[in-house]
């Protein structure tokens, strides 16, 4: 980067920064990873220059020669991967891609239903400060207060009084697999299209390592940047007679000129997730959210749902008597990095919330395997167990630079 460096060294010093950081402390931010220098270049390429308002071969511009070819490999990786009829993958990001989905099918006031945003669901899911919840009828399903889990008799019960148009499964802070069978059920008893949200666990789907949704959901939103490893993106997958729906919802509906650059980096983070590594990776990610787990739970901390069944684990801090902030920061302060996360039916305010929530893709795509996480489970309950003792914050942050420096990062090996 030495142009940008004699250009912009104010811009240039902070990216600098950044991946020194990226590099030193444990990631664990549940919808965080590390992209190759694959995905890198491809993302910081002349693809950016280029306008292709459109779909391959129906195009508004001209000089798409190329162009059309790099969204025609992205869509043909995707649908290959993942089983899929149709694919489209212009979304700007999860959220206008869930938009595109409520634009196809659905009239301002009509009803769908989601998980709650205190419970795991996402804003796009129909919280009232997102145009889902201020433009539709937002309804929305809560997890058991006993197991923490979901009910399916309850959403079940809960669907077939409000009739949604669309039901939508998937989450950003539940650590445990949905039964795609059940809500496909569901959805059918009360009419609706059922709409499965994998943003955060497309990685494992695509590689084993989770149930698919794909032979059970009408539509599939995703973005490409959590676990699948990929560039800041999404796709739309669907069945075949939703597609021109879809398309014609993401454009000419939702979008302009698709960024061309991010579908060429979404191609290449395909093919990366059609390799066997990547399989080993998938099933790595859920071996480390277990270790990690297990050595929580031996440190007396209170997992929601008691454990994992993916990559991400939310805990309760309750019988700590610290609150999610605290934790957060006094973890950051000591080189982890996680996020303050509202726990179900949580009693605090969710900008100061019970919770924290922990995920393991990006601490996996360095290379941690067990033995790291259960150290890594260690240092969270030392340092959660004193949160004001800055010595000790100091002390594991040094250890965590260690233990990083014999991981190098994807995307950060020019550092070693
Ligand atoms: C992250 C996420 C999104 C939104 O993605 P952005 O790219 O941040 O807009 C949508 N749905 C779920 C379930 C997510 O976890």
């Amino acid at each position: 980067m030495s142009t940008l460096q004699q250009q912009d060294p104010e811009i240039f010093n902070l990216i600098k920064q950044e991946e020194l950081r990226q590099r030193d402390k444990i990631r664990l931010i549940a919808s965080e990873n590390y992209v190759s220098k694959a995905v890198m270049e491809a993302t910081g390429s002349v693809l950016t220059n280029k306008y292709s308002e459109g779909y391959p071969g129906k195009r508004y511009y001209e000089g798409q020669q190329y162009i059309d070819q790099v969204e025609s490999l992205a869509i043909q990786r995707a649908k290959d991967l993942f089983g899929a009829e149709h694919v489209n993958v212009q979304p700007y990001s999860g959220s206008p891609a869930n938009l595109a989905v409520y634009l196809a099918f659905l009239n301002p006031g009509d009803t769908i239903l989601g998980m709650a945003l205190p419970h795991g669901g996402h804003l796009t899911h129909g919280a009232k400060v997102s145009i889902s919840g201020k433009y539709f009828t937002a309804e929305s399903y809560s997890l058991d207060q006993e197991s923490g889990r979901l009910n399916y008799e309850t959403i079940r019960e809960k669907a077939l009084a409000c009739k949604p148009k669309i039901l939508i499964a998937g989450h950003s802070a539940y650590s445990q697999v949905l039964d795609f069978p059940k809500f496909r059920e569901i959805a059918d008893a009360c009419g609706a299209l059922l709409l499965v949200d994998m943003a955060h666990f497309a990685g494992l789907v695509a590689g084993g390592a989770h149930p698919s949704p794909v032979p059970y959901a009408d539509i599939i939103t995703t973005t490409t940047h959590k676990s699948l490893r990929g560039p800041r993106g999404a796709m739309i997958l669907c069945k075949q007679e939703y597609a021109a729906a879809i398309d014609k919802a993401v454009f000419p509906g939702l979008q302009g000129g698709p960024h061309n650059n991010t579908t060429a980096a979404i191609a290449v983070a395909l093919k990366e997730a059609s390799t066997e590594a990547f399989k080993q990776y998938a099933a790595q990610i859920v071996k480390n959210a277990q270790a990690l787990a297990a050595t929580l739970i031996d440190n007396g901390f209170n997992l929601v749902t008691g454990g994992t069944e993916n990559h991400l684990m939310l805990i309760d801090l309750t019988n700590k008597g610290v609150t999610g902030k605290v934790a957060a920061k006094a973890l950051d302060a000591a080189g982890i990095v996680l996020n303050y996360n509202a726990v179900p039916y949580d009693t605090r305010k969710p900008f100061d919330p019970s919770g924290i929530r922990l995920g393991s893709a990006a601490v996996t795509s360095r290379g941690f395997k067990e033995e790291q996480m259960v150290q890594v489970g260690k240092w969270i309950g030392a340092v959660v167990a004193d949160p004001a003792n800055t010595a000790l914050q100091a002390e594991i942050a040094s250890s965590v630079r260690q233990l990083c420096a014999g991981f190098p990062a994807p995307g950060l090996e020019h550092l070693i």
